[in-house]
């Protein structure tokens, strides 16, 4: 799965959101969520993302590495 961090915090952009082919991206109050069972790993949000904030789950640097489990909480359950 790929992974929402920080810098996404207040980006009004959502051209992640429009580029997914799954529509598997959540909103939440100031921050955007990927649904870890959803995303198939396509990799085209990345470098639609202005502030970079998206990685694969492996690739997420280590001071983000709390996102990874806030991704799947903030996720709607299936
Ligand atoms: Fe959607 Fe692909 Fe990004 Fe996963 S990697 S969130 S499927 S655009």
């Amino acid at each position: 799965t790929h992974v929402v961090t920080e810098p996404c915090f207040n980006c009004k952009y959502t051209d992640c959101v429009v580029v997914c082919p799954v529509d598997c991206f959540y909103e939440g109050e100031q921050i955007l969520f990927i649904h870890p069972d959803e995303c198939l790993d396509c990799g085209a949000c990345v470098p639609e993302c202005p502030t970079e904030a998206i990685f694969y789950i492996d690739s997420v640097p280590e001071k983000w590495h709390d996102y990874i489990a806030l991704n799947a909480e903030m996720s709607p359950k299936c």
